[in-house]
């Protein structure tokens, strides 16, 4: 009950946020989690970056996004806290299972993505998954339905999509495409093509690159839907 008017109170806040004339300057500036901020403290995160103080706002209020900012700029929690929050807000739980979906073009880079998610969620209650190959698709298999947010390469997570009783995502609040430029670099246009064919249509999704590009405002109207575009990047 108690949470219920927590929550009402939030959402009333990023309602009522104004985007064009953000004044935040620190993450407890923005209308996020107690849970949240917490996480961020412990990690000594305190001051926005300015794709996170551009971006945060517009992705809690709903938007789906095409965030562009150069590599260092601070993308990771630029996403990390949106999903956080949406899953927060709609009180997910383990029987709700995949909440969200963050893709990355390597190991590495999804490897970090999933540090980072663990190290701020600490205080959250949702279960997060890497699937990056390498180990065994059973080991991960097994694992895969009670997940809450995932985080993987392309290939992989296609791969579970595939398989008969893999990866449900008929319950998918957002989907995230971290390095998006770097994805369509590395051919996996078809692949991310794959996937999100099989998201339901009603999610909220975030694209994150360093660069823009024809072939990455290709993606953009493909996979976003009337979405606002945040940061700046070098055109390639
Ligand atoms: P990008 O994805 O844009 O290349 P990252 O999300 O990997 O950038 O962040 C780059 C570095 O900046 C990381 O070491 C990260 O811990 C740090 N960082 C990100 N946001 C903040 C912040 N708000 N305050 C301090 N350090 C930050
Ligand atoms: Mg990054």
């Amino acid at each position: 009950k108690k949470e219920t008017e927590y929550i009402k109170d939030l959402e009333k806040r990023i309602d009522e946020y104004d985007v064009k004339n953000s004044k935040a300057v620190l993450f407890r500036d923005l209308p996020i989690s107690d849970a949240t901020l917490k996480g961020l403290k412990e990690a000594a995160f305190v001051k926005l970056t300015e794709i996170q103080r551009e971006s945060i706002p517009v992705s809690l209020k709903g938007h789906d996004l095409l965030g562009a900012a150069k590599t260092g700029s601070g993308k990771t929690l630029a996403f990390l806290i949106p999903v956080l929050e949406k899953l927060y807000r709609e009180k997910w739980t383990e029987f709700d299972g995949l909440g969200a979906l963050i893709i990355s073009p390597t190991r590495e880079l999804a490897m970090q993505i999933y540090e980072v998610l663990t190290k701020i969620g600490g205080h959250t209650s949702f279960s997060a998954g890497l699937v990056i190959g390498g180990k065994d698709v059973k080991f991960e298999l097994e694992r895969i339905s009670r997940i809450n947010i995932l985080v993987g390469t392309p290939g992989r997570i296609l791969q579970h999509m595939d398989q008969a009783v893999g990866l449900n995502a008929d319950n998918l609040q957002m989907l995230v495409l971290d390095e998006a430029d770097r994805c369509l670099d590395m051919g996996f246009k078809k692949t991310l093509d794959a996937i999100v064919s099989n998201l339901p249509p009603s999610r909220q999704t975030l694209l994150f690159s360093a660069t823009q590009s024809q072939s990455l405002a290709d993606l953009a109207r493909l996979s976003l839907t009337d979405y606002k575009s945040v940061g700046t990047a070098d055109t390639v």
